[in-house]
Parts: C-alpha cells; sequence; structure tokens
C-alpha cells in the first residue's frame, strides 16, 4: 500500500518526546534550554552523489547524518538538546525509510536527544538536519580563540583497533574511485567502510574541553583547510605541523608517505576535533580524553600572526603543502 507524506512522517519519524515539550506534529517544536544556556544550532546538508553514494545502507545513512551535525555541537562544546529532518525522497520506499529512522533514532538515543520536526517533500535525495545544543552563556568553544603559542591537538578513537582514525574516511574514497597506488591488499575494507560512512562525533570530548581548549572546530573538510578557518578567525596566527607527530592507523600506515600525507591533512569527513590549548594543559589533556571515552594526540604549535602554516618532516624542514581542503566551489 502507498504510504503518503503523514503517514511517513508518523511511522518513521514520531515518536513520543522525553525531554522537549512538543515534538512532532504541530506548526512548531518547542524546546526548553535550561535557564542561563545559550542556544547552539546547525545544520549539515547530505546530498545524494556529493556527500553520499546511493548504494550506501540507509542505518548508515541515518546516522552519518545526524552524526555529522553532532560533530558541530561537539566543536562548540554544546550538549546536544533536539534536531529536526528536512528530506527530500525521489519516492516513498518503507523498508529504506525505516532503515534510515532506525540509525538516526539510535545515535539520537545515545546522544538523548530528540526528534522534534522536520519538513518531508518529493524530490531528488537529500537530506538537512538542524541540531539544537545547549551551553552556559560565554562557554562555548569558538574557531576565534587561538593564541600564539597554544598547542594544536587531534581528538581520535581511544584504540587502534576502532575505526575513524584520521584520514581513513577519505583512504576509503580513495578505494573507492580505484585510484592508481592505492594498496588495498590486507586492508580491511569493512573497518574503513565503517570509517567513511559512521563518523562517532567528539560530543562529550566537545563537553569536557569547556574552559579548557582556548580555539576549536571539527575536521570536516581536511585538517589543513580547517585549521586555516581557526588562524583565520583568530587574528591570522600561523601554524607549525610535525608531521611525524600525526596519530597514524595501521591502514594509513599501508599507504605510501604522499597518499598518508594527503589523507590526514586533506582528507575530510574526519569528525575529530581539532583544538588548541594552553601549554600548561599538555599533562591533562589526554586523561581529560580517556574520560570521554577518546584520545588526543599533540601535533603542533600555533604560530603568531602573519607566520606561515607549515607542516615539517622528519628532516625538521617544511613539506611542500599543495592540499587545499575541500571546498564545494572550488574542488573537482
Ligand atoms: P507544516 O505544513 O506546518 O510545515 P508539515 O505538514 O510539513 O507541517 O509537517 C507536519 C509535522 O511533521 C510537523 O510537526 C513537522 O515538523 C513534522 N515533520 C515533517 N517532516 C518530518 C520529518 N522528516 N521528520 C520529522 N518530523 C517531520
Ligand atoms: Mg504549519
Amino acid at each position: 500500500m502507498a504510504l503518503g507524506e503523514f503517514d511517513l512522517i508518523a511511522r518513521h519519524f514520531t515518536r513520543p518526546v522525553r525531554r522537549s515539550p512538543l515534538g512532532v506534529g504541530d506548526d512548531c517544536a518547542l524546546l526548553a534550554p535550561a535557564p542561563g544556556m545559550q542556544l547552539a544550532v546547525s545544520s549539515d546538508m547530505l546530498v545524494e552523489g556529493r556527500h553520499f553514494l546511493s548504494t550506501v545502507a540507509p542505518e548508515r545513512l541515518g546516522h552519518k547524518a545526524l552524526a555529522v551535525n553532532l560533530s558541530d555541537l561537539a566543536a562548540c562544546g554544546a550538549r546536544p538538546l533536539a534536531c529536526t529532518l528536512a528530506l527530500a525522497l525521489p519516492r516513498v520506499d518503507d523498508a529504506w525509510l525505516a532503515g534510515l529512522a532506525a540509525g538516526l533514532h539510535a545515535l539520537a538515543d545515545r546522544h538523548d536527544i530528540e526528534l522534534v520536526g522536520g519538513d518531508t517533500t518529493a524530490g531528488p535525495l537529500n537530506l538537512c538536519i538542524t541540531v539544537f545544543g545547549e551551553v552556559p552563556a560565554g562557554d562555548a568553544l569558538l574557531r576565534s580563540g587561538a593564541r600564539a603559542g597554544d598547542d594544536l591537538w587531534i581528538s581520535h578513537p581511544a584504540d587502534p583497533d576502532e575505526p575513524g582514525w584520521l584520514g581513513e574516511a577519505r583512504l576509503m574514497l580513495e578505494v573507492f574511485r580505484g585510484t592508481p597506488g592505492v594498496r588495498t591488499e590486507g586492508l580491511d575494507l569493512d573497518r574503513l567502510r565503517l570509517a567513511m560512512e559512521c563518523p562517532q562525533p567528539r560530543v562529550a570530548l566537545g563537553l569536557a574541553l569547556r574552559g579548557v581548549a582556548r580555539s576549536a572546530i571539527d575536521v570536516s573538510d581536511g585538517l589543513l583547510g580547517d585549521l586555516g578557518h581557526v588562524l583565520r578567525r583568530s587574528g591570522g596566527l600561523g601554524a607549525r605541523i610535525e608531521a611525524a607527530a600525526l596519530p597514524r592507523s595501521a591502514a594509513i600506515l599501508r599507504q605510501h608517505e604522499a597518499l598518508q600525507l594527503e589523507c590526514l591533512l586533506a582528507g575530510g569527513d574526519d569528525y575529530e576535533l581539532l583544538f588548541s590549548a594552553d601549554p600548561a594543559d599538555r599533562e591533562a589533556l589526554p586523561a581529560l580524553a580517556a574520560q570521554a571515552g577518546c584520545g588526543v594526540t599533540r601535533i603542533g604549535t600555533i604560530g603568531p600572526a602573519g607566520s606561515p602554516v607549515e607542516v615539517i618532516g622528519a628532516d625538521g624542514r617544511p613539506l611542500a603543502t599543495a592540499w587545499a581542503s575541500f571546498d564545494h566551489f572550488l574542488s573537482r
């Protein structure tokens, strides 16, 4: 039996709300941020063929659509409250929608948030989630807070066996593309695919970094490019990254050095937190991250205004860094 717009919303996207005063079904949802909190809001859109392949499992697509949004809240140190979903569908496929909703609701449950509204229309497959979070007034982590002399850190899984290390999503993309020179023998492609399709947003780390990190951003378009956003917003600062300090998983280490660096520095789709902090916090940060269920590695330092952004090789000399990060209108 054909499912109409309102049936599919009722079946897949309507659940009783637990923390919001009003969820799906009215003209607006109602949220109740705690007194003294600022509302943190972010939207991210996923377009078929651009952000995901048509063959992706719907559960993973539902997970990723929410995960990339939660990652933005994490980067601001905000606690997730709720989300909305705007969905364009070429056709109504009940089983596919059930999968999408299952992936989305599972991740939402894990972060104790709920889907409170959205929009559903016919059209080329496209998902846009908006997330709402809360952060004590004045405590949000911003791109603009870096200072010369700060340590530069990147997050990663707690365990080498966990998928989702820096550069792995990009490596999987290169495998899919059949890029010459990618070494696929011995690679665990299921794991790499998980890295690409099921990123784990660093929400707990973002909360732990409030009052500690001076600047933060989540790496969605490649480490160097996203670092550039921080440096520009912080008054034109420079940075020095030690290539040897970059966390490298076994899958990355199998690749030739140039591809390793491209995946690590210009990969994108990593959804790790790149943040700067006072060197006085150097000892405390790994323990803080461990409590938040992940790891952090110090990869360099922030330099003074006007200084270059350099990646230093093993010989102590800057590498030629031709990698641009991803820009939807400038990149291929
Ligand atoms: P309106 O016409 O007032 O914009 P709609 O008829 O589009 O409302 O939607 C009906 C209700 O279903 C609203 O509460 C809306 O937020 C919700 N909704 C629509 N699409 C979705 C979706 N994909 N996921 C969650 N809620 C949705
Ligand atoms: Mg209305």
